[in-house]
């Protein structure tokens, strides 16, 4: 009996990601910050696997994409360059009514206030500037004006030179980075889907003028395969290719890999054609030479772009939305069904990989527990030590934040060697030699398939 959309889905896994410690209002103590959220023990968890699972999709598992770090305040003549200080807003209206503020290209119907219903009552459209300013230094006037970084690709492309003297890489080729960006986004919600601090995981891949369409196509298929390949069911997940009106003016194609959340279809990554604007712009506005010349054609060019731009936050919600499941399961001492809630995550997404039980807390289980979770801590297994309650609750409050497996240490594995093993997908147990238990779970690590 799966509940997914039901239409307070949003609210529950909200709930229960502060409950299990996913996600938390930012300052929660002095009653919140608006639209900040900080993530918990298991959130920060699931963070960094999303993150890692990128980095190895993107540059650890290929030889063509090479990393980079770069700063979040850069000089302010990037933004110029890039066209951020004079193009980068949204355009904004209010109603005159109820005195809401919305982001015009998000209005189903320009003419009624989806808030208070009211018609006829917004102001006219005006031009938001999205870049938070702050100032470098202790005087504030507009000599020392900085910016926060409203994406993080500027900063490849202000490298570009950097890397291609130090690297010994030729387009195509790419550069990929993952770091916070700012916006001072006019509507932010929807729990971490848009917020003004977030995380984005981009890559500007270089290529040769003529191979444009050829790289776009196979960036479109790579980064939607990716998330079905993180456990993310295909029929959820979309590619919408933008209209022309929606295109940026540099920009000869972008097509959004999108994911049907509670509340629509949203853009989870936007995979671009970007022509050779950015190194162009760069080049004049630096003064600085931006083309590459190729040994082996004799010729120089400014390589072109395509771009895949993800948000982390978005992902891991993504992944975490997409995982929920509430099911019912026969009670046979009542009679009645309980509700099961659990996450489905992928193994290499999960928080936790496997947690490990001491059957009860005496007869020498606990000292063997914490021996087989230092020893799966030692083959890179994500562990959870639990001593306290019924195991059975213990197992469901594993399946609520996704653990895929459990490992119990009982009687029998001091007599016998033997633990049991219970998978969170099938409720299944099973027992297994202590001394294979690491290389059992790290099999089904690879073998996982969500059902
Ligand atoms: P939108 O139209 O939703 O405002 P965008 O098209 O401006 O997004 P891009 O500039 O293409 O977004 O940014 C790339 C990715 O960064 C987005 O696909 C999204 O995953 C993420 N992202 C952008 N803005 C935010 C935000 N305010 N909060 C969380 N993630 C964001």
């Amino acid at each position: 009996m799966a509940q997914k959309n039901a239409p307070d889905l949003m609210e529950r896994i909200v709930s229960l990601c502060k409950r299990r410690g996913f996600v938390f209002q930012s300052s929660d103590i002095y009653g919140g910050f608006s639209s900040c959220y900080d993530y918990g023990p298991l959130g920060v968890e699931l963070k960094r696997n999303v993150k890692d699972a990128w980095w190895r999709s993107m540059v650890v598992g290929r030889d063509d994409i090479v990393g980079l770090d770069s700063a979040i305040i850069q000089h302010p003549d990037v933004w110029k360059s890039s066209g951020h200080l004079a193009g980068f807003h949204d355009l904004m209206v209010d109603c005159k009514e109820c005195k809401g503020r919305f982001r015009h290209d998000h209005l189903e119907d320009e003419n009624v206030c989806p808030n208070c219903g009211a018609q006829g009552s917004f102001t006219e459209p005006r031009a938001f500037n999205l870049m938070f300013k702050t100032f470098a230094g202790p005087v504030e006037d507009t000599a020392h004006t900085v910016f926060l970084r409203p994406e993080t690709a500027q900063g490849i492309f202000t490298n570009f030179l950097n890397v291609v003297n130090s690297s010994r890489v030729k387009p195509p080729f790419g550069i990929a980075q993952i770091g916070k960006s700012f916006r001072n986004e006019i509507t932010p919600g929807n729990f971490v889907f848009r917020t003004r601090e977030f995380e984005q995981m981009e890559m500007e891949f270089f290529i040769p003028p003529d191979e444009g369409d050829k790289w776009y196509d196979y960036w479109i298929q790579e980064r939607f395969d990716w998330y079905v390949k993180f456990g993310v069911r295909p029929d959820k997940l979309r590619k919408r290719a933008h209209d022309d009106d929606e295109l940026a003016h540099y920009s000869t194609g972008c097509t959004d890999v999108e994911y049907e959340f509670p509340f629509g279809w949203s853009e989870l990554e936007g995979i671009a054609k970007r022509g050779c604007f950015d190194l162009t712009q760069h080049g004049e506005g630096s003064g600085k030479d931006l083309s590459f010349f190729d040994e082996a054609t004799k010729t120089r060019y400014i390589p072109h772009v395509v771009e895949p731009a993800a948000g982390c936050d978005r992902a891991a919600m993504t992944f975490l939305v997409d995982a929920y499941e509430e099911e019912a399961i026969p009670n046979e001492k009542t009679g009645k069904d309980d509700i099961r809630t659990v996450l489905r995550f992928h193994p290499s997404i999960a928080p936790v990989t496997v947690a490990v039980f001491p059957l009860v807390k005496k007869e020498g289980m606990p000292d063997r527990a914490r021996e087989i979770s230092a020893a799966l801590q030692d083959v890179g297994l994500r562990t959870f030590y639990d001593e306290k309650g019924a195991i059975g609750r213990r197992y469901r409050r594993q399946d609520e934040v996704g653990t895929p497996w459990c490992v119990t240490i009982d009687g029998d594995t001091l007599s016998d060697g033997t633990v049991t093993v219970r998978d969170r997908d099938t409720m299944q147990q099973e027992r297994v030699s202590a001394d294979e238990i690491a290389a059992n779970l790290k099999q089904r690590v690879a073998d996982w398939k969500r059902t």
